[in-house]
């Protein structure tokens, strides 16, 4: 069986209440759903309102291999760290979505000995998060098709129509579909297509609405269609502002859960950061740095997607200040960024590793460049052999780099206290953490900063198509919003295919949208999709019950 699920199954939980007291949460604001895992009442908000915030520290990564570096597995295994030198630390981390959970990447609860657990509650239905996102979403894209059906008294181009279905799940078949075939009573027949609920603007709200009141608002602001004559067609407009809302109620509130040794983390939203913002939600993190003097959160993929998101839309929007950032890199990843394939990448290849470091080296630049302290966190693997992880801590302190060996998939909190004292002595630091761009800057603008600096190109090209989107959301004020870009997870670059640290290239955008309730334009890049596909085999196909009723083959 899987490591990951045999240690998570093996496990004693802690009865929630025990979690929820330790994180300094009464019982009147717990909703426990079942004994492992609560909702919490965001009226706690009032109660703690006289709080200092804690520190807030982010995990980030290099650019991945297909099987992730280990950010959940680092995040888990900090909030353990942290507490095992004596500090009060909590984690703050996404949802996982049944995507990756069912087709290639696996779970989002960390792995080894640095896991939140109930893992697979945790990795399959939760607490209903994802089904109320994705029910809010479809109810608002049922009523828009009704209204058209309906007589259309919106004036609605059936072909203008730019809100998605969604789903989480995998699945390529219902990327571009045709909907209402067949009859008249079937409704008007039109294109349409799917994107995975974790890209769909209900869940971006969810993460950046303030409270339940904002989230309203925002919803209500969303941009579902357009009319003949080419004017935007809101959530409002089709009345189903109030219906998402009431769908939503228990959805905004933040769920609590353990790590496996017994330390508290909420786990809220859950966009991925290839395709949408990569983050949890604000409510989450505002609420842990009320309750706690350290709190680790994650952000999706490597620095150019997740943490980019993070400091610039996240953290503008919720006026947070981040005090330091830990960087994960394994030896593994490095290989295949010096040139090493896929299936050699467990031989020892100290020198591939050492070539394939300018990868690392591109993300603690754009980190500097948003202002903030960084530690470079070495996530140790079984087959990194002594030469290879002597050489990255050599190359680190030769180029001035904080480092730390992390252990926490192998030793849990034991594992960490090394990287918990250094990230304790960073958020120390005085730091100048500022966004990379101006939202005043013009959409054009704002793009070829992030690309220029965070990704190291050397500009950027729009379509025909981009453009025309760029001079429509101008005339709607929404070139002033902080834009979120959706590129491959797989290189710095949106071709990715390059590894390492591509230089003198182009990002090529070819499209844009508007997500006006979420507060930012989206940037498509080069071939990324929102709605992904399964592998050749998926993880699935791994899966099942044994005769005793315990789950196998989920990582
Ligand atoms: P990320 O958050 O960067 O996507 P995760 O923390 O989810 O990565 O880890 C991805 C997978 O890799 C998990 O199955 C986890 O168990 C495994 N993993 C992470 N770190 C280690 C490690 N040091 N040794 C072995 N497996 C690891």
């Amino acid at each position: 069986m899987n490591e990951d699920l045999k240690i998570a199954q093996a496990a004693t939980l802690e009865d929630i209440e025990t979690i929820a007291a330790k994180a300094g949460i009464a019982k009147e604001y717990l909703e426990p759903y079942g004994r492992d895992k609560a909702k919490v009442d965001t009226k706690i908000f009032a109660s703690l309102k006289d709080r200092p915030d804690g520190k807030l520290i982010l995990v980030t990564a290099i650019t991945p291999t297909k099987a992730g570096e280990g950010k959940s597995t680092t995040t888990i295994g900090l909030v353990d760290g942290l507490n095992k030198i004596g500090k009060k630390a909590m984690g703050a981390l996404r949802e996982p979505s049944l995507g990756p959970v069912f087709g290639l990447k696996g779970g989002a609860t960390g792995g080894g000995h640095a896991q939140v657990i109930p893992m697979e509650a945790i990795n399959l239905h939760f607490t209903g998060d994802m089904h109320a996102i994705t029910t809010a979403n479809n109810l608002i894209a049922a009523m828009l098709d009704n209204s058209i059906y309906q007589g259309n008294p919106l004036n609605i181009d059936p072909t203008k129509v730019v809100w998605k279905r969604c789903m989480d799940m995998n699945d390529r078949t219902l990327r571009s579909i045709t909907i209402a075939q067949d009859k008249k009573t079937n409704g008007v027949e039109r294109k349409d297509g799917f994107v995975i609920t974790v890209a769909c603007e209900v869940m971006a709200i969810l993460c950046l609405s303030k409270d339940l009141h904002d989230f309203q608002q925002r919803i209500a602001r969303c941009v579902v269609a357009y009319t003949y004559d080419d004017k935007p067609v809101t959530v409002k407009d089709i009345q189903a502002d109030g219906a998402a809302t009431v769908v939503m109620k228990e959805a905004l509130k933040p769920n609590l859960v353990q790590t496996l040794e017994h330390n508290p983390v909420l786990i809220h939203g859950g966009p991925f950061a290839n395709i949408a913002h990569g983050c949890n939600s604000l409510i989450a993190t505002k609420l842990a740095l009320k309750l706690s003097d350290y709190v680790v959160t994650e952000a999706g993929f490597g620095a150019d997607l997740g943490a980019e998101k993070f400091l610039d839309i996240k953290c503008r929007i919720g006026n947070l200040h981040p005090s330091a950032v830990v960087i994960v890199a394994t030896v593994r990843a490095l290989k295949m960024h010096g040139g090493v394939e896929q299936e050699n990448l467990q031989t020892e290849n100290v020198e591939a590793m050492l070539a394939g470091a300018e990868n690392l080296q591109k993300h603690i630049d754009s980190i500097q460049a948003f202002g903030l302290p960084y530690v470079v966190a070495i996530n140790k693997f079984v087959k990194d052999t002594p030469a290879e992880v002597d050489a990255l801590l050599s190359w680190c302190k030769d180029h001035n780099h904080p480092v730390c060996l992390a252990d926490g998939w192998a030793k849990g909190g034991a594992g960490m206290t090394e990287l918990a004292s250094c990230v304790s002595e960073l958020c120390e630091k005085e730091n100048h953490y500022a966004p990379i761009y101006d939202v005043n800057d013009s959409i054009e603008d704002k793009l070829t900063k992030i690309a220029t600096t965070v990704y190291g190109a050397k500009d950027v090209e729009f379509s025909d198509e981009a453009k025309a989107k760029i001079v429509q959301f101008a005339k709607y004020g929404w070139d002033k919003l902080p834009v979120c870009v959706a590129k491959t997870q797989n290189s710095l670059s949106d071709d990715a295919k390059l590894k390492g640290r591509p230089r003198d290239f182009t990002v090529h955008v070819r499209d844009l949208s508007i997500s006006a309730g979420a507060g930012f334009v989206v940037a498509y890049t080069g071939t990324i999709l929102t709605m992904p596909g399964l592998p050749k085999v998926p993880a699935a196909v791994h899966m099942g019950v044994d005769e005793n009723g315990n789950t196998y083959g989920l990582f």
